[in-house]
């Protein structure tokens, strides 16, 4: 059994050098070509030209009758029928005319489309109640999208509209950045899995659970591993597995100062420490390393702290890898409903629930702010960001909140 140690050979550094330090080390991952049912909230990452016309030929906007706008006349011969999908047929010339359903090519010859309330169809003959112009309720060929337009540039979001327009275009596979795949694993002697009883000294696993659904919420493909128990070899073998079949490795717990703390040590031997404490509440002991090029995150075991330090660091460093733009979600300022207790030394992210009144927004706190206790979480939409240096808050005090139910829209902070 070894001794404590006392000091962390590790410096303390500010969130923003650690989070540069991350930013230079992830990078987007290949692009890939995935098809349309599959496209959902990934990033393009191919600009996309236009290859043929939306619509492809010139269409009636209305069920009604095709016709020559200028022939001048309210009486026309009807000469047939063509539905959405059928071949445009035979043209028609003036005085004459072709029911015509939504979505059908118009005839050669026609040029514009009586909608069928406006008509009277006896005997083969249409009289129309109405005029009119040459152009009227067709859709043109290409005027939705011309061939040659620039239609999706790389770097953009698909959603629902996106796919649908990509399917328009007769596009059934596209080059995306791919979901970063994931592997969590929770460390700690302590852990069982949850369909188990506890024993003495036994608790339930809950980060790699919580940090699996952070994982996918982010966007990316998680699995999860373990937990593995605090013995170094145990934690070699799994880290090295875990590191050479995915894009990321997440760890919680053994980053702290224990004796059964062995996870910087190992990572020290498989790989780089890039950084080992963060000057952050929760969260100090957050660690970052690589093994060969895959990034580790390693994050403190207590609840909020895995849950706050994922939010502020892995979350956006996936969404790098997923080729996004945008890393950071919204914040606003707001005021404090009540007085909050800080200590100075380092930045402290308190859980909050913001709601906006009359203008303001305020923020609430979500009762104790302890580490272990992830119902600070529970139902809060905004971290309040105090920064190092700044002491107690008074009610009413102007503070930054990080509103953490907003998706990302911001590419810097
Ligand atoms: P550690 O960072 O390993 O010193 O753990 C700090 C605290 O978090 C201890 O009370 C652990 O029991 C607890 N903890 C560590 N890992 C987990 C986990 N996966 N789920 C729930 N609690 C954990
Ligand atoms: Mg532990």
């Amino acid at each position: 059994m070894s001794d404590f140690r006392t000091t962390s050979e590790y410096p303390m550094i500010p969130l923003e050098e650690a989070w540069r330090i991350v930013a230079d080390t992830v990078a987007a991952l290949g692009p890939v070509p995935m098809s349309l049912t599959q496209l959902q909230g990934l990033v393009l990452a191919e600009d996309v030209v236009s290859r043929c016309d939306v619509p492809p030929f010139a269409a009636s906007k209305m069920d009604g009758y095709a016709i020559t706008a200028g022939d001048g006349v309210s009486e026309r011969h009807v000469l047939g029928e063509r539905g959405a999908g059928d071949a445009p047929g035979a043209g028609i010339s003036p005085g004459t005319a072709v029911r015509i359903m939504t979505g059908a090519a118009l005839p050669e010859g026609a040029d514009a489309v009586i909608p069928v309330e406006h008509t009277r169809e006896v005997d083969g003959l249409m009289h129309s109640m109405r005029r009119v112009r040459p152009g009227e309720n067709v859709r043109h060929a290409g005027e939705d999208v011309a061939t040659g337009d620039m239609v999706l540039r790389s770097g953009t979001v698909l959603g629902p509209a996106e796919v649908g327009l990509l399917a328009t275009l007769g596009r059934p596979e596209i080059q995306v950045f791919p979901r970063p795949r994931v592997v969590v694993m929770a460390t700690g002697d302590e852990l069982i899995p949850p369909e188990q009883p506890l024993g003495p000294g036994q608790i339930h696993d809950s980060n790699s659970f919580a940090l699996l659904a952070a994982v996918r919420a982010a966007g990316g493909v998680g699995r999860r591993l373990g937990p593995a128990i605090d013995d170094e070899a145990s934690l070699r073998c799994a880290l090295l597995r875990a590191s050479q079949d995915a894009d990321v490795v997440i760890t919680s717990g053994g980053v702290s100062m224990g004796t059964r703390d062995l996870m910087k040590p190992v990572l020290a031997s498989l790989g780089t420490v890039l950084f080992g404490r963060v000057a952050i509440k929760p969260g100090k002991p957050l660690t970052f390393s690589t093994i060969g090029n895959t990034p580790v995150f390693s994050l403190p075991g207590f609840p909020v702290s895995s849950l706050v330090t994922f939010e502020n660091v892995v979350r956006p460093a996936l969404r790098i890898m997923a080729g996004h733009v945008a890393l950071w979600r919204p914040e606003v300022k707001a005021r404090l409903t009540h007085a909050v207790r800080h200590a100075p030394d380092r930045m402290e992210f308190q859980r909050a629930i913001v709601e906006r009144r009359g203008g303001t927004y305020w923020a609430t706190t979500t009762g104790s702010q302890v580490s272990s206790r992830l119902k600070s979480l529970v139902g809060a939409n905004a971290l309040l960001r105090i920064p190092r240096g700044t002491g107690d808050l008074e009610e009413g005090c102007e503070i930054t909140a990080l509103l953490t139910n907003q998706p990302e829209t911001e590419a810097r902070r």
